[in-house]
């Protein structure tokens, strides 16, 4: 083995972690897995559009004919919604961005502190990916040459220093995904005639969640995508009937 080769990936194929396996440790899976994730993320973040704003709607609608009403609430569940999701993603990349930061800031300080150490560490990391004593010093010692720091949080942490999320991004991102799924539902309900307004807005809904569940499944690698999407739709099925039943029963003793 010469350093060419290691210099070379497709030499190393064991290195390179493949895409798409986890949220959260996706060092450098490419952009392909990181691209993957944001997909999966939107599809979820949709599917929460779609089920509480139908939900809400189904529900009210189950009270009152009153359209005026359903239009408000659908409004009202839309933002709170939206401002919800957007509220726990930044929360959420904010603290994960924190923690990435405090471990780059860690590793950095090592390195500075005790380099013989890391340089052993980092040797140690890579015998355990299959290379030999020899061609592991070699390569930790370039690789400490090129950029130490950099080796070290894709190797031992498996951080891409470039790749820090973006809590904005991140919250801006679950926002209008939320947006785009709960459009759905409150299109429905508004739009048809009024006696067929909560009927089609079970099926739109029902099918909205079939192609959410079986979306989700193929981005996130799942051979199941049937299992999936009926999951999906069961319990939408579930929710929506529950909220409508609901509805239906407050609305009866509030005018009764
Ligand atoms: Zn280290």
């Amino acid at each position: 083995m010469t350093l060419a080769n290691i210099r070379n990936p497709d030499a190393h194929p064991d290195i390179v972690h493949p895409p798409g396996t986890s949220a959260h440790r996706e060092p450098q899976g490419g952009n392909y897995g990181e691209r993957l994730n944001k997909l999966r993320a939107a599809v979820l973040g949709a599917n929460d559009g779609i089920v509480s704003v139908a939900a809400t709607v189904v529900g009210v609608a189950g009270a009152t004919t009153d359209r005026g009403a359903v239009a408000l609430v659908a409004a009202a569940a839309l933002a709170a919604g939206a401002l919800s999701m957007a509220l726990g993603e930044y929360v959420s990349v904010s603290s994960q961005k924190d923690s990435q930061n405090a471990l780059i800031e860690l590793e950095t300080r090592e390195l500075e502190e005790m380099p013989r150490e890391e340089f052993d560490e980092l040797v140690q990391i890579l015998r355990e990916k299959g290379m030999s004593e020899e061609t592991a010093k070699a390569a930790a010692a370039d690789l400490t040459e090129h950029n130490a720091l950099k080796a070290h949080l894709d190797f031992e942490l498996g951080i891409d220093e470039e790749d820090i999320p973006s809590p904005l991004g991140a919250a801006i991102a679950s926002a209008l995904a939320f947006f785009g799924g709960a459009l759905l539902p409150i299109l429905a309900i508004l739009l048809p005639p009024a006696g067929l307004a909560v009927p089609v807005t079970f099926g739109v809904v029902l099918l909205a969640l079939a192609v959410t569940g079986w979306l989700g499944a193929v981005l996130g690698g799942s051979p199941h995508r049937l299992r999936a999407a009926l999951r999906l739709v069961a319990g939408g099925a579930l929710a929506l009937a529950a909220t409508f039943a609901i509805g239906s029963a407050l609305g009866t003793g509030a005018m009764g």
